[in-house]
C-alpha cells in the first residue's frame, strides 16, 4: 500500500477511534470561511474557533519549559496512533485540522525545530506525499507551537491559494530570478507579502539554494535561524517550494486590547492564504485591509529579500554560470 493510502486509512481510524479527531473534523466541517482579495493575492478568511490552543499558545521560553511536551511519545494520548516514516520520524493526525488530512510529521526524539539539515526531509516527505499533500515548515519562532520539539505537517493540497497565485501571476509577477544547475529561485510580486519561490527536479540542487538562502537571510536579520514558514510541494517529478521570510511572528494587533485586538498568529497556513481566526468577533469584523497590513508587519520587506536573492545570484559559480540549464 502507498503512503497516501495508508495515510488515508490512519486518518479514518482515528477519527472513529480517538474522539478528540472525531471532534475535530466534525468542527472542520461546520468551519465558516470568505473569500477576500488582497493585491493580485486570492485569501480565505477561516472562522476555526478550535485553533485558539495554536494561536493563543504561550511559546515563550519559560511557558514552553514548564509545559509537557505534547508531540512527546510518552505525553500523546492512549487512542493516538501513527506510522513510522523513515528510521526517525512517526506521521500522525492533527487534531486540531485547519484542512484537510492535516497531519502532524514528528521527529521521535526531543529534539529543537530547526531547518538547518532538515530541508532535505521536508523535501523528501512532498515527494513521498505527492501529489495530493503539501508539507509545511513553521520556525521555532514564527509559528510553530512546539519550538522545542523538531516537526513538519502535511495537509490535503485541494486548498492551497498560494499555488492558485504563484499559476496565475507567473512569470509575469516574477522578481529577482535566479537559475543555477536546473534549480531556480525567484520572488513572487503582488501577493501583499513576501515569497521566495524554488523550482527543480533534483532534491540536491534545490535544497543548496534554499540553504544559499537561509544564510543570506540569516546575515542580513542576525538571527541563527532567519524566522520562515515553508510549504513544498511535488508534482511530476518537480519541487516547488514557497519560503515566506518573516519580519515578526505576531502582529501588533495580537497584543491589543479592545477594538484594535485581532488574535491572529501567523504561520504557513496563513501566509499560504488560509487565514485562520478563532475569535468570532474577530471573523466578523476582519478585512482585506486588515490582513493586508497584519502581512506587511510580519513579513520581511521585499527591498530587504530582493538583497538577500541578490546575494546569492552573487555566490554563484563560474561553472554553473556557464552550465546554466534555465534562463530567467
Ligand atoms: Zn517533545
Amino acid at each position: 500500500m502507498s503512503l497516501p493510502s495508508r495515510i488515508a486509512a490512519l486518518v479514518e481510524h482515528q477519527r472513529a477511534e480517538w474522539p478528540l479527531l472525531g471532534e475535530g473534523y466534525d468542527a472542520l466541517a461546520r468551519v465558516e470561511t470568505r473569500r477576500v482579495k488582497i493585491a493580485r493575492s486570492n485569501l480565505i478568511i477561516q472562522h476555526n474557533p478550535r485553533r485558539i490552543v495554536s494561536t493563543g499558545a504561550r511559546v515563550d521560553h519559560a511557558s514552553i519549559e514548564a509545559r509537557r511536551c505534547f508531540l512527546c511519545a510518552e505525553n500523546l494520548p492512549p487512542e493516538e496512533k501513527g506510522i513510522a516514516y523513515g528510521s526517525d520520524m512517526v506521521i500522525l493526525c492533527n487534531p486540531f485540522p485547519i484542512l484537510d488530512h492535516h497531519l502532524s510529521i514528528v521527529h521521535r526524539n526531543h529534539i529543537p525545530q530547526q531547518i538547518e539539515g532538515n530541508v532535505e526531509v521536508l523535501l523528501g516527505l512532498a515527494r513521498d506525499l505527492a501529489p495530493g499533500y503539501f508539507v509545511l515548515y513553521n520556525g521555532p519562532r514564527c509559528g510553530a507551537s512546539a519550538p522545542d520539539h523538531l516537526h513538519f505537517q502535511a495537509c490535503s493540497r485541494a486548498l492551497l491559494p498560494i499555488e492558485d497565485d504563484l499559476r496565475r501571476l507567473a512569470p509575469e509577477s516574477n522578481n529577482n530570478t535566479i537559475s543555477r544547475d536546473g534549480a531556480a529561485a525567484f520572488t513572487l510580486a503582488e501577493t501583499g507579502r513576501s515569497v521566495i519561490v524554488f523550482r527543480g527536479t533534483s532534491s540536491d540542487k534545490i535544497a543548496r539554494l534554499i540553504y544559499e538562502a537561509l544564510a543570506e537571510l540569516s546575515q542580513e536579520t542576525e538571527k541563527a535561524e532567519p524566522m520562515v514558514n515553508i510549504i513544498c510541494t511535488h508534482s511530476e517529478g518537480e519541487w516547488t517550494v514557497y519560503l515566506f521570510p518573516r519580519a515578526r511572528h505576531r502582529p501588533a494587533c495580537y497584543f491589543a486590547e479592545g477594538e484594535e485586538r485581532f488574535t491572529i498568529s501567523p504561520g504557513a497556513i496563513d501566509m499560504a492564504g488560509v487565514i485562520v481566526v478563532p475569535r468570532r468577533e474577530d471573523f466578523a469584523r476582519i478585512d482585506a485591509e486588515r490582513i493586508e497590513h497584519i502581512f506587511s508587519e510580519v513579513s520581511l520587506s521585499e527591498e530587504l529579500v530582493g538583497k538577500v536573492i541578490e546575494k546569492v545570484e552573487l555566490h554563484r559559480s563560474p561553472t554553473s554560470r556557464e552550465g546554466d540549464a534555465l534562463k530567467p
